[in-house]
């Protein structure tokens, strides 16, 4: 099953109440015929497209997969557009005075509510080949080319409709992207910067029974930047970055605050997080990509579900300042 990006997840979220009204709506239009005609609502005919159609409505509303959600939009039109059909044979009356009108609106709406331009022009393929607003009535071809016109016309409209809602729409969701991937990551290391990181360190915290934080710390820092400057300073949080890549773990990081970097490891073992700490503490000593040595410090804590930020914070802290005070270049556990 192709399952939803976020960004499909996004633009179906966005739809969900407009596409469900819509729908509602045509359901209604669908029960007023029936009710405006006099037809009892017991019967097959009248009560199956309702069923049908309300089932493909919550079908279409909670898919899945993206398949599952084009293909019951498509198929809502479909039965909605046949069962007119249906009721346009029984009823020539209604055929020969409202075909033309609902086909025109059927694909108006279709234009608004199917994403892909080439489900909207089946969907108005179907609607128009379905329909065949063209009846006994008409009796010379000039009436025929006017059909031709309105079906040309109402095609156009709809396709431009399309493009340019759809096009807005997911112009729309590629800034909505591109300023949250900006607030979210830290400028000089590309890496999760301090909300980012805080906002998914809260929802493990409220989601997940435990895990660990790693609070770090690069050693004599300063030094580096008066010695060698704060253009080799940046590298070497860059560098820093790089390696939390580099190494394995089920762990999310980012960079805190200056010099500062915090991960939490989702795992209830100290020993599996302490063996990430120690994966990285031994990448940094190695220092393969940045351009002078240097070492960190860093604290290890559990903590539960349900712990506050700040308490989980300040216990990393502590932790950490007591590898800073007894040597650095370790890593201090509360163990
Ligand atoms: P300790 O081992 O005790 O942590 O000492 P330290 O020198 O690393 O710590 P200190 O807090 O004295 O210095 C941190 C320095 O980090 C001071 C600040 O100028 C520098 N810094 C903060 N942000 C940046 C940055 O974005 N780039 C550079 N190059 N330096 C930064
Ligand atoms: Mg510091
Ligand atoms: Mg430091």
């Amino acid at each position: 099953m192709i399952t939803l990006t976020l960004d499909q997840q996004r633009t179906i979220a966005l739809l969900r109440k407009g596409i469900a009204t819509t729908e509602l709506m045509a359901i209604m239009s669908w029960g007023a015929v029936q009710f405006i005609l006099g037809a009892s609502f017991l019967s097959a005919f009248t009560l199956l497209p309702l069923i049908i159609l309300f089932f493909l409505l919550f079908a279409q509303a909670y898919a899945k997969s993206i398949i599952a959600w084009r293909f019951s939009g498509l198929l809502f039109v479909a039965v909605f557009v046949l069962s007119f059909k249906i009721l346009f044979i029984k009823e020539p009356y209604l055929y020969t005075h409202f075909s033309l009108a609902f086909s025109i609106i059927c694909v108006t709406g279709e234009s608004l509510l199917i994403r892909k331009k080439s489900d909207f022009l089946i969907a108005a393929i179907l609607t128009w080949a379905i329909v065949f607003p063209l009846t006994d009535n008409l009796s010379d071809s000039s009436d025929y080319t006017y059909i031709l016109v309105f079906f040309v016309s109402s095609f156009t409209l709809g396709l431009v409709n399309n493009r340019t809602y759809w096009q807005s729409l997911e112009d729309t969701l590629a800034g909505e992207a591109h300023y949250r991937m900006i607030a979210e990551t830290d400028y000089l290391t590309s890496i999760y910067n301090r909300r980012a990181f805080m906002e998914r360190l809260n929802k493990f915290t409220e989601s997940k029974p435990g895990g660990f934080f790693l609070m770090i710390d690069i050693d004599n820092f300063k030094k580096i930047n008066d010695s060698y400057g704060h253009d080799v300073g940046d590298q070497v949080l860059c560098a820093m970055a790089s390696y939390f890549r580099a190494v394995e773990g089920n762990s999310v990081y980012g960079r805190i605050g200056g010099e500062e970097f915090a991960v939490f490891i989702d795992t209830l073992s100290e020993k599996t997080a302490l063996a990430y700490a120690q994966r990285l503490l031994e990448i940094v000593r190695n220092g393969y990509s940045s351009p002078v040595a240097f070492t960190i410090s860093a604290g290890l804590v559990p903590f539960t579900k349900g712990d506050q930020l700040s308490e989980i914070l300040v216990r990393g802290d502590r932790c950490l300042y007591m590898a800073k005070n007894t040597g650095k270049n370790k890593i201090s556990t509360t163990s």
